[in-house]
């Protein structure tokens, strides 16, 4: 059973680890989908969600408000949109938060990165087509199987509904991209999997990010209780090397950029540079 808690938030922008990103916005904590791989767990500050993860979900119902405050205090910058949860999972069609606040740091100069599961995303296509260079859209896509998507991530939206909706989002001119992640040893790091998504990338003209299963606690756990084998789990370093080289020269042949996480984001840090210095901001030392 599905449960849904409404919370408010102390802050809305928060300083964000990653390097290619200087904010996070989280309106919800917790994430229907329920991937079995999800690392978000162990970082979810509200224990119910965390502990009831994929069925419990807390919305923040005040963040508009709080974020109003902060952007007049805030230095403009690139705001993942979001990092714990997915920004557009179904609460999103009620709640519309996700929504509002994008449209919100778009409106006062700030670059959004979004990354979902949903074809809900399409919803928003004309906040996004009004802000093309100051916003993209990341759609995760694990496998183009329906079968093995329902294993590892049963609550999520259909491989086939996440490449209709980045189809839509690039007919509209949106600048998009692939997650092809996380990389799982014998399960999705087969030729089909790989042959096809570098179709959808060329087709959609996106770029694809590719990284491998992390062993997160609570993602180990998961992915134990779901009967993934350890050979899967912890693969080794050889078997990465060879998944990543076999992707790169694909891509290469497929004339498609795709690139390791941690590569990928010092590109996509220095293009959401060069489009804050639109605004006058700036590039963080
Ligand atoms: S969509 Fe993302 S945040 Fe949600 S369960 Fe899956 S991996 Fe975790």
């Amino acid at each position: 059973m599905i449960k849904v808690v409404e919370v408010t938030a102390a802050s809305a922008l928060n300083r964000s680890g990653l390097s290619e990103l200087d904010y996070t916005l989280n309106p919800y904590l917790g994430c229907l989908h329920a991937c079995r791989y999800c690392f978000a767990v162990d970082m979810t500050p509200h224990r119910e969600a965390r502990e009831m993860w994929g069925s419990t979900v807390a919305v923040r119902v005040n963040i508009l408000d709080v974020l109003k405050k902060e952007i007049h205090r805030l230095r403009r910058g690139v705001v993942g949109v979001s990092t714990i949860t997915d920004p557009y999972q179904a609460v999103e069609g009620r709640y519309r938060i996700t929504r509002s606040c994008t449209e919100m740091l778009l409106r006062n100069g700030f670059r959004v990165s979004v990354q979902t599961k949903s074809p809900l995303v399409r919803r928003d296509v004309e906040i996004f087509s009004q802000y093309r260079s100051e916003c993209d859209v990341g759609i995760t896509i694990t496998t183009l199987s329906k079968e093995k998507s329902r294993i590892i991530e049963p609550g999520a939206p259909s491989p086939e509904s996440r490449v209709a909706a980045l189809e839509d989002l690039s007919r509209n001119g949106i600048s998009t991209w692939i997650f092809y992640g996380p990389i799982v040893s014998g399960f999705n790091d087969d030729s089909d999997t790989i042959s096809g998504l570098l179709d959808v990338a060329r087709s959609t003209g996106s770029r694809i990010i590719y990284d491998r299963f992390s062993g997160y606690p609570s993602a180990v756990r998961m992915m134990r209780k779901s009967g993934f084998p350890e050979s899967s789990i912890s693969p080794g370093e050889p078997w990465w090397n060879s998944t990543a080289s076999i992707i790169k020269q694909a891509s290469i042949s497929a004339g498609v950029k795709a690139t390791a996480q941690d590569e990928e984001f010092l590109d996509l840090s220095i293009s959401h540079q060069s489009t804050l210095r639109q605004f006058g901001e700036k590039d963080k030392t």
